[in-house]
């Protein structure tokens, strides 16, 4: 998608701190992060959102939970614990329209979230 910010992340059009990357994902830390560790990992295909996922491309989901696992292990967040997030629409509170799954780690999460 032309304008898309996190197809032009993906693409490596435009900066990111790029924490992971195979050929389905990409993660990087987001730019404005909610708890000590945060970061996002997207699919690299435009999938607008969890509404849009469909046979063909559920498995990039698999391929985000992999990335989420390795991540958790690598920055040793994996035993304290972690939170992984997706906004779905505007009641959701989603801002990019690109599926992204939240990471939120290295504090104690409160529940719920507002
Ligand atoms: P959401 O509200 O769930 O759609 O989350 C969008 C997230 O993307 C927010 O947490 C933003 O801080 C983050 N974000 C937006 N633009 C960028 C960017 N260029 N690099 C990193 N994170 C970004």
């Amino acid at each position: 998608m032309g304008d898309c910010i996190f197809c032009k992340i993906a693409n490596h059009e435009i900066p990111a701190e790029v924490l992971y990357e195979d050929d389905q994902v990409l993660a990087f830390r987001d730019l404005n992060p909610q708890a000590p560790v945060h970061f996002l990992v997207i699919p690299k295909i435009h999938i607008e959102s969890v509404n849009a996922l469909d046979d063909e491309t559920f498995p990039v989901v698999q391929a985000v939970f992999k990335a989420v696992q390795i991540l958790a292990k690598e920055l040793n967040f994996a035993d304290a614990g972690y939170r992984v997030v997706t906004n779905c629409g505007v009641d959701g509170g989603q801002t990019v329209g690109h599926l992204h799954y939240h990471v939120l780690a290295g504090r104690n999460l409160t529940w719920p979230p507002g």
